[in-house]
């Protein structure tokens, strides 16, 4: 490593308050049989596995979504990614806590009450990130070598930078997400964190992960496209871990328009170390600009709830989750008064103001300023990294190439600004801050303001792209009187790496190299 990578000190086992990370644990005895069940080859490689709760288990452990509806539920099947983490060695120890149904950002929205950490160098408590807080907290404590997340606009990475650890969010398309519980199809993808970046290199892209086509998931690439998205790749060199590490002729964008206001100096300042610590490698660090980033995050805001709705309905307390206890049958048989009882009492806040939101965007008469607007921001958003990047994205076709500029709203910047920059990886801050303390996001009242803290995530998430957050060191803000008292205390920021469509694996690689 280059020591881009600083954690806070272990917390003393004393020290150590309810986390509330885990919804269930495996018995010590259920660890066992797993172990027992898997052959010679595979215990060599053994590792421990924690799952977010959205992730199907099969019973007897439960899959909960963190939602009141389902504390009890039961999956009947498991889903393929753990499957196939299992051949690779996994054993399972847990289920963790989430914002109910990946809908969140703090871990705070759970029927399990909220998670938290206290890494920081002052032991306050704090926001883990959400929605897959328990997840990033898990491996943050060392209760599992690796944590399976979910990541629709930033929840593996969000809860990532909060903790200090690695999360990485794969290319759209490229892990089975049958058996991930959907919020947002057309941007579910399935994201591993772990305290270092290597043992997610090694599972996705060593252990050939990657490469798996799961024919139970219809969003799942097909065994010809990720042949046609790998050749693509060939030639482009990974520099390698073995190898003194020469970013030479690597280049990096900078995002302009991600140096918002809101940004956190202390962050600002750590992202312009890491860009000329990347220099000093050889690399070459260019200002790039994205223009649709400033409306990438209402437009996943409104096409996240628009599709949520829609996985929403089948939670009705009939064929899914639970009835309201002594309800009565309704009268005209049509099951609305039954419904509206059972949805009113089975999911939380955060969840019901999405449904309101979803139901009103895509209403008759706000269809056309907001779910379709949200449609041509979106490819918009996308044609901003297919410019600014040297690969080209496997996946456009011909038709998004010549999408038509006047669908658009006003408000949308048009001017190309820099012409084709022809970066490699985008160089950018996971969140605008660090971990906020968990008082105030319990205490906060606009759901705009968390909604705030997914501004850097949701742009790659809106286009597909592989992106990873790794921590970097940023002086705690009472760094001078701890660097006078002679230790620099520290705490860590997200720092995040975004690269084209199925550049995955030379995106682990720079990363593995950097942390
Ligand atoms: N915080 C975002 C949301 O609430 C992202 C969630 C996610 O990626 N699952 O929608």
């Amino acid at each position: 490593g280059l020591g881009l990578r600083q954690n806070a000190p272990p917390i003393q086992q004393q020290q150590r308050r309810l986390l509330n990370h885990f919804i269930s644990k495996v018995p010590v005895e259920a660890q066992q049989q797993q172990q027992q069940q898997q052959d010679g080859s595979v215990a060599a490689r053994r590792f421990t596995l924690a799952v977010k709760d959205n992730i199907a288990t099969a019973s007897p452990s439960t899959t909960t979504c963190a939602s009141p509806f389902l504390t009890t539920y039961q999956s009947p099947f498991e889903a393929t990614i753990i499957t196939q983490l299992r051949a690779r060695g996994a054993v399972l120890v847990g289920k963790t806590n989430l914002d109910e149904f990946g809908m969140g950002c703090h871990s705070i929205h759970s029927a399990f009450g909220p998670v938290s950490h206290n890494r920081g160098s002052d032991g306050v408590e704090r926001s883990a990130g959400g929605s897959s807080g328990g997840s990033a907290v898990a491996v943050a404590e060392g209760d599992a070598d690796v944590a399976l997340g979910t990541d629709t606009g930033g929840s593996v990475r969000l809860p990532a930078a909060y903790t200090g650890v690695v999360g990485f969010k794969p290319s759209y398309g490229m892990l089975s997400r049958h058996g991930v519980v959907p919020y947002a199809n057309s941007l579910d993808t399935v994201g591993l964190l772990a305290r270092e970046v290597g043992p997610i290199k090694d599972l996705v892209i060593g252990d050939g992960l990657w490469a798996e086509h799961d024919p139970k998931d219809p969003t799942s690439l097909s065994a010809a496209a990720r042949r046609r998205c790998a050749k693509d790749r060939e030639g482009y060199g990974v520099p390698q871990q073995e190898e003194a590490l020469s970013l030479n002729g690597i280049r990096f964008g900078i995002p302009l328009e991600y140096n918002i206001e809101e940004l956190d100096p202390r962050i600002r300042d750590a992202w312009a170390a890491a860009a000329k610590l990347l220099q000093g490698l050889g690399a070459r660090i260019v200002p790039v600009s994205l223009p649709s980033t400033r409306q990438a995050l209402s437009t996943y805001y409104v096409i996240a709830p628009a599709e949520a709705l829609s996985n929403l309905a089948k939670y009705d307390g009939i064929r899914y989750g639970s009835r309201r206890e002594g309800s009565t049958e309704d009268s005209d048989g049509d099951g609305g008064v039954l419904y509206a009882a059972n949805r009113g009492r089975g999911f939380g806040e955060e969840v019901k103001r999405r449904i309101l939101l979803g139901s009103y965007t895509l209403s008759s008469e706000a269809m056309d300023n907001y779910f379709l607007k949200a449609q041509a921001v979106r490819r918009l958003v996308r044609r901003d990294f297919d410019r600014v990047f040297r690969l080209e994205n496997p996946l456009v076709h011909e038709a998004e190439l010549s999408f038509d500029l006047s669908d658009l709203p006003d408000s949308v910047a048009m001017e190309n600004k820099f012409g084709p920059t022809e970066v490699d990886f985008l160089l950018c801050p996971t969140a605008p801050t660090l971990a906020p303390r968990l008082e105030d996001v319990l205490s906060q009242t606009s759901a705009v303001d968390a909604y705030m803290n997914d501004v850097f995530t949701v742009p790659a998430s809106l286009a597909g792209l592989p992106a990873i957050s790794i921590p970097m060191p940023v002086v705690a803000s009472s760094g001078a009187a701890a660097a006078a008292a002679g230790g620099a205390e520290e705490d860590t920021a997200g720092l995040q790496l975004i690269g084209q469509l199925w550049d995955d694996a030379r995106l682990l690689s720079v990363a593995d190299a950097l942390s």
